[in-house]
């Protein structure tokens, strides 16, 4: 098989849903061969079978599985840090165990892979690590979004800190920022906002408020920018974060 990314290895984590997912398909479709870990291993199995997909489960939370997996894995080209957690809420609804449970997810498990495959990275002299951020960060605020925007700011510092140590070495790090995405989570949080007997079509319709364009973007697009930063096509892209948000950040 050829393809944009043929010959290339890959890892990415939170890859049993959503833009992890689809990023593992859109990947090995164009020739990398795409290890997707996920915390849940049912997720997981919904890609047995993929040409060019294994799966292995990983939490990225647990520190000594992820040393151990760096330890393991053989030559990594690209890592896709796509693990997260939307925490809703402001400041005051967010407690100190909910700020923490944020920052370990979004922020530190991205640190945690990034100490685990950068070291084989630099010896080949070639990598690609593509962190997932997100619009409502640094980029621009979102209602309720606290911890969530805190911390995909912080996902964009240490993008860029990471790009700027290695720019000389072959390594490239680059941040995604996505506006609103339907994916599985994007759905729990509509029906947890909408409560039992509450309106869906509300909720979805104030989602939907947030988007100038209308519409909420799937993962699917989102995977096709992941090509891209993995690509050679981007070679000359590092330290940046990318919105790609259907005008949100526009408005
Ligand atoms: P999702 O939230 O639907 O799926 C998340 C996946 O993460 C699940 O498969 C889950 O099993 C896995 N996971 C949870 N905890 C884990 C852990 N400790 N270790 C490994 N895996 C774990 O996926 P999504 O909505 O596509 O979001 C993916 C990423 O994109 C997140 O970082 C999210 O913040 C970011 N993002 C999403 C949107 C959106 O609107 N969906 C927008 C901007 C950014």
């Amino acid at each position: 098989m050829t393809g944009r990314l043929h010959g290339r290895t890959m890892v990415i984590t939170a890859a049993g849903q959503g833009i992890g997912r689809a990023a593992a398909l859109a990947c090995a479709r164009e020739g990398a061969f795409v290890l997707a870990t996920d915390i849940d291993a049912a997720k997981l199995a919904t890609l047995a079978g993929v040409v060019n997909v294994a799966t292995q489960p990983l939490d990225v939370l647990d520190a000594d599985a992820v040393r151990a997996f760096g330890l393991a894995a053989a030559r990594i080209d690209i890592l896709f840090n796509c693990a997260g957690f939307v925490h809703h809420g402001s400041i005051l609804d967010c407690d100190e165990a909910a700020f923490d449970v944020s920052f370990a997810l979004n922020v530190k498990a991205m640190y945690r892979m990034i100490r685990a495959i950068l070291p084989g990275m630099i010896e080949c002299r070639r990598g690609s690590i593509i962190n997932m951020a997100s619009v409502a960060s640094s980029v621009i605020a979102a209602p309720d979004r606290f911890a969530y925007g805190a911390s995909k700011a912080a996902v964009i510092g240490l993008t860029k800190s990471v790009a700027v140590d290695y720019v000389t070495r072959g390594i490239r790090a680059n941040a995604i920022c996505p506006g609103t995405v339907d994916s599985p989570s994007l759905q729990e949080r509509m029906r947890a906002q909408a409560g039992p007997d509450g309106d869906l079509d509300a909720v979805r319709a104030r989602f939907l408020a947030r988007q100038p364009m209308g519409r909420l973007g799937t993962p699917e697009e989102i995977a096709e920018l992941v090509v891209f930063l993995a690509s050679d096509e981007s070679a000359f892209m590092t330290g940046n974060a990318i919105p790609f948000d259907g005008g949100w950040s526009n408005a």
